[in-house]
């Protein structure tokens, strides 16, 4: 929960836990396909993409963790946008630094837009396991990142009655889909996020699966759909 002097952050979230409706249950809504990728740059994506494979999705979703190169070839074969998220082993954003972002993305940490009437926020990093670690944050920083997009998600649930639709993140929420060692962790702010924001979808990278994927990547918790897409996914949301 918020800290010290943040009091109006906790207002402001007990107001969207009260007044969001849940994803879109009432909200017009266009069908978008989500070509979704993290962590695990794909070989075989250099053969599908020229081949047409991904030739019907309207949006790219980077989780984090994958060359901007890689990101870069993607949106450029595919032409469509790209929103992305950093992660742990990104490099720290800098504007003025055009090897710390993918051109032609948009990087969408601690932001929210809206693509074909489809809100869209990001939250980018993991938890804190190297002192120096870059794009790393410990649970209280996690939440204390969590207030900053307290309120974008209220002008969302103001102007179009719900805050938020879709949320990608790099580490994935606490106790779903992470793991016991300290970097793997998910993050406890993602959770409460997901309570007071009610995304109809969480989509994360950050936690790969070494036992041949026997491990479930869909998990639902408080109505949102928690998707690992390592290393990546298509997603098709009609409504
Ligand atoms: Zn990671």
């Amino acid at each position: 929960m918020c800290k010290e002097g943040n009091c109006k952050y906790l207002i402001l979230s007990i107001y969207l836990q009260n007044t969001c409706i849940d994803g879109f249950s009432t909200a017009k809504f266009d069908p978008v396909k989500i070509l979704a990728v993290s962590d695990q740059v794909v070989e075989r994506m250099y053969t599908l993409a020229p081949a047409g494979h991904f030739k019907d999705v309207d949006l790219i979703l980077g989780c984090g963790d994958l060359p901007y190169s890689y990101l870069e070839y993607i949106v450029t074969m595919l032409c469509t946008p790209l929103y992305y998220v950093p992660g742990n082993h990104d490099p720290e954003f800098n504007s003025q630094d055009a090897r710390s972002k993918a051109e032609g993305g948009f990087n969408l940490d601690l932001k929210t837009i809206i693509y074909k009437n489809t809100i869209i926020g990001g939250f980018g990093g993991s938890i804190q396991y190297r002192p120096d670690g870059v794009n790393q944050y410990s649970q209280t920083g996690a939440y204390l990142r969590a207030c900053a997009l307290l309120p974008k998600l209220l002008f969302n649930s103001i102007r179009y009655k719900r805050s938020l639709d879709i949320l990608i993140t790099h580490s994935p929420p606490f106790g779903i889909h992470d793991d016991s060692d300290q970097a793997h962790q998910g993050f406890k702010a993602l959770n409460w996020l997901i309570k007071i924001a009610k995304p109809k979808y969480l989509l994360h990278g950050h936690t790969h699966f070494y036992r041949n994927n026997i491990s479930d990547s869909e998990t639902i918790y408080a109505n949102t759909k928690i998707v690992n897409v390592y290393p990546y996914k298509v997603i098709e949301i009609k409504k």
